[in-house]
């Protein structure tokens, strides 16, 4: 029997990190046809804590180690006993921060699965690297407990058929994910960005509409309402985007969430720039964000590690979701926001680099416009790519003692006003899942992509809904109490 591990993955274009389901695990059952589907969760579980029946340990904080346990834990010896190989996939490029999951790294699933007798492969990102934190060159581990390191690079002819069969392991979870699905690979630039492999893994290629549309109601037949557009480069760049919107949304009318993932702001300024945005607004729903990977405002940085757009493209952009998606939706949640991704450790980086990110941040500031959030990271440095032929860690070494200012910088003066902006105290945000405990604080999230995490005192149900009205901001979140007991 065949059975997939999913140590979850994390790259520029595609997330599959609980609560997210990420399209490898779903491809590869696709391919497999019959599968066990468990997680690393369950793993850690059967191995570090007690299985007796399935339940998790009550404890002071909510333990995101073992958070994501399958339906299968409860058999978990007697799959693990029956199984002939063992697809494992893993691969973190874009590391973040996870509210309720933790992505396995090469050193603990190899530790984990050292002693099972069947044949194991690795597969997912990792075939290119990986790595957990920022700032770091990829994972050096040896691969001797793995039998094979294979790259399954499904063709879309494939995958059109795998990704409904595939659908089927939904059946195998418990908590309610958000589907990941793929409308496209690969990046339209010629030369890509400096520290990006997505180049390094595919040509540019986009899925058929049918083939979309075929998987999400696979999907929406089993059961499942939330999806995000999620898996390529840029969103806009789609070439029948406009219709594939209309067409989700006319064909399956109970769908609960409907968001996007990447998009290069030049495309936003481009002819057809904001059509695009407007069907995005009208077709998806609220609470939606576009990741802008703009990831420096230096021209130097920008010119050197050959980013996306300029600062002032960026800036654009940004002014162009605000005028279609700034109002607010019933969700209490803006519809349609710029958030916007830098990154710490590019080439070229200099203290004027700060400088320039501030300039601009603040200019959005003073300007009245609304940013959902910024995501800062150090960079992870991966064999093949510009970065690492050029530079590797050179400028992470010479400006580390510089990144906790700037972050705190951009924190204080830039995330805290923005959130007093974007959610004024007594705002009230429908639906938010309870999702962890800290204490005596329960921290509670939209389904969506970058939800905002509000943090309520006291122990609410986990995995149950609240209307949470706000209270207080935090740097990166905000407070609030239940709108709805
Ligand atoms: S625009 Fe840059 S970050 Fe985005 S996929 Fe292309 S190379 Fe990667």
């Amino acid at each position: 029997m065949i059975t997939i591990l999913d140590c979850y993955t994390d790259e520029p274009a595609g997330l599959g990190v609980p609560p997210y389901l990420g399209t490898y695990p779903r491809y590869i059952a696709g391919f497999f046809g019959k599968v066990n589907y468990i997680t690393i969760d369950d793993l850690r579980f059967l191995k570090y804590y007690h299985l007796n029946d399935g339940k998790k340990e009550v404890s002071h904080k909510t333990n995101i180690k073992i958070y994501n346990l399958t339906r299968n834990i409860l058999r978990i010896k007697e799959i693990l006993d029956g199984t002939t190989k063992l697809i494992v996939i893993l691969g973190v490029h874009t590391p973040g921060k996870y509210l309720s999951a933790l992505p396995g790294t090469l050193e603990e699933v190899s530790e984990l699965i050292k002693d099972m007798n069947c044949e194991k492969v690795l597969t997912g990102p990792v075939v290119f690297g990986t790595q957990l934190e920022g700032g770091k060159f990829f994972e050096r581990n040896d691969l001797k407990v793995f039998d094979k390191v294979k790259d399954f690079n499904f063709k879309y002819s494939e995958i059109k058929g795998h990704a409904i069969k595939g659908a089927e392991i939904v059946k195998q979870i418990s908590r309610n994910r958000i589907i990941e699905i793929e409308t496209g690979h690969g990046c339209s630039r010629n030369k890509g960005c400096s520290f990006c492999t997505e180049p390094l893994k595919n040509k540019l290629e986009f899925r058929e509409k049918e083939d979309i549309l075929r998987e999400i109601k696979a999907f929406y037949e089993l059961g499942c309402k939330n999806f995000r557009l999620g898996k390529q480069s840029d969103f806009y760049l789609y070439p029948k985007v406009v219709e594939l919107l209309k067409d989700i949304r006319k064909t399956f009318s109970g769908i609960e969430v409907l968001h996007i993932d990447n998009v290069n702001p030049a495309s936003v300024v481009s002819d057809k720039g904001k059509e695009i945005t407007e069907a995005i607004v009208r077709y998806c729903t609220e609470g939606n964000i576009a990741a802008f990977g703009v990831e420096s405002f230096d021209p130097v940085v920008m010119e050197e590690n050959n980013l996306n757009c300029t600062a002032e493209q960026a800036f654009e952009a940004i002014k162009v979701l605000n005028k279609y998606g700034a109002e607010r939706g019933s969700s209490g949640m803006p519809r349609f926001l710029p958030g916007i991704n830098i990154l710490f450790g590019l080439k070229g980086e200099s203290k004027k680099t700060h400088s320039e990110n501030m300039k601009w941040f603040s200019k959005v500031l003073e300007e009245g416009l609304l940013l959902r959030r910024i995501n800062i990271r150090q960079v992870s440095i991966f064999e093949g790519t510009q970065l690492y032929n050029e530079c590797g860690d050179k400028f992470i070494k010479k400006n580390k003692r510089h990144y906790w200012k700037w972050r705190n910088e951009i924190r204080q003066k830039i995330d805290l006003p923005m959130l007093q902006r974007l959610v004024p105290a007594g705002t009230v945000i429908k639906k938010n899942i309870a999702e962890i405990y800290d204490g005596n604080t329960t921290f509670c999230r939209q389904i969506g992509t970058y939800p905002l995490i509000v943090g309520v005192k006291g122990r609410l149900e986990l995995g149950e809904d609240y209307d949470l009205k706000i209270t207080g901001h935090m740097l990166r979140s905000v407070t609030g109490v239940v709108e709805n007991d």
